[in-house]
């Protein structure tokens, strides 16, 4: 079959006969249609990410059921598939983690296009209860993206944004309950505006209803699309330091400090009218230097969600201000399977804006290193999605 193998750091090559995927009886062949192009994708072409070569890149994979496997009863050739990026790899979800629900951080789990060929190959095996299905009406070259660049804001916005306090006054079936959800009504803000943070940003405007979203940036064009997606109000925060002529990069110590805190005020005193309430931050952005910012920005008793990955640590730790903010700080990491199909049917119902979402559809798989880089230069707004075949 037609693959693009990651040979080595930076080898990507295009192969015409690349051995076919085999399948078990409890998993379906798919034709993988299109896939999402997602900054993880970069990281293990530039060998910033180990991995064992040759691999098949490719983890948010929309396509169509080629063949089911002959135990499998709940999915039919022609079916609309997605598959999630990282699924559970323990028998029966027993380990210790599936146990707990947490069927995205199992022990044995499986991270395709990175542990395990992906889907950026004419055809690939998953088992059938992790492969999704999705309605014919929602654009495979859309729904691609939904695995992961949608799911995980999701995840991160449904079951990590509760402060840990509100356990004990409330039953969490009230507080992640879609009509009474607790970011209902809630003043939150998102810090970068990517293949991330747009959709984390969408969502929250539209699935969890929250009043106001803050998107925070350092490009124009990127805030611009922030209010395409629903963000209520944009900071960007280069253009703030530089309009009150503050060299944040040469500051150190208690002037550092307070050069931020600035910033954390100029962007809760958007929500004026909640009293510079922040009920969560949101941080996609993939770098060290905006979690000290949501330490400042958001409220006492509130939660900050880690969503992005930064490569370098953060430096300035304020472990004084999460303790006397008495905030929850929580990771996250992919999607749970049950939410998963909640994502699917907020899809199918029309709550995620997959069409602004997705900015750039012309790759072929040909291209597939003119995609990263156009990825690295900065070229692609929101998400590019790459056609197999
Ligand atoms: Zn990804
Ligand atoms: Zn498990």
């Amino acid at each position: 079959m037609k693959a693009a193998v990651l040979y080595g750091k930076e080898d990507l090559k295009i192969v015409n006969d690349f051995e076919e995927p085999t399948m078990r009886e409890s998993d379906v062949l798919i034709q993988s249609k299109f896939t999402g192009l997602c900054s993880t994708d970069r990281s293990l072409y530039r060998g910033f990410v180990p991995f064992r070569p040759p691999l098949i890149l490719g983890h948010e994979i929309a396509g169509v059921v080629k063949e089911v496997g002959s135990s499998v009863a709940e999915l039919d050739a022609g079916d609309h598939v997605i598959i999630p990026p990282v699924y559970p790899g323990c028998e029966d979800e027993t380990c210790p983690s599936c146990r707990e629900g947490l069927t995205n951080r199992c022990k044995r789990s499986v991270f395709i296009g990175h542990g395990v060929h992906g889907g950026n190959a004419e055809l690939i095996a998953a088992p059938a209860r992790y492969s999704f299905k999705i309605d014919k009406a929602v654009p495979l070259d859309e729904a691609c993206i939904v695995p992961d660049a949608v799911s995980t804001p999701f995840h991160a916005l449904k079951s990590r944004c509760v402060p840990a306090h509100m356990f004990q006054c409330t039953s969490p079936s009230e507080l992640f309950d879609k009509t009474s959800h607790w970011l209902k009504g809630k003043n939150v803000v998102v810090f970068g505006v990517g293949g991330v943070g747009g959709p984390a940003i969408n969502l929250a405007a539209r699935y969890f209803q929250v009043k106001n979203v803050i998107a925070v940036d350092i490009f124009d064009n990127k805030l611009d699309f922030a209010k395409k997606l629903g963000a209520t109000h944009t900071v960007n925060s280069r253009a703030y330091f530089e309009d009150n002529n503050i060299a944040i990069k040469e500051l150190t110590g208690r002037d550092k400090a307070k050069a931020i805190s600035g910033l954390a005020k100029h962007i809760s005193s958007l929500l004026a009218e909640d009293k510079f309430q922040v009920d969560l931050v949101v941080d996609c952005s993939g770098v060290p230097d905006t979690f000290p910012v949501g330490v400042e920005t958001v409220s006492k008793n509130r939660t900050i969600v880690q969503v992005g990955w930064p490569p370098k640590p953060v430096n300035a730790f304020l472990n004084q201000k999460i303790m006397d903010k008495y905030l929850t700080i929580n990771g996250t990491w992919a999607c749970p399977m049950n939410e998963m199909e909640e994502v699917v049917k907020a899809v199918e119902d029309g709550l995620v804006d997959l069409n602004l979402l997705v900015t750039n559809k012309g790759y072929s798989l040909d291209q597939m290193v003119q995609a990263i880089e156009d990825l690295e230069a900065g070229k692609i707004l929101g998400r590019a999605t790459i056609a197999i075949q």
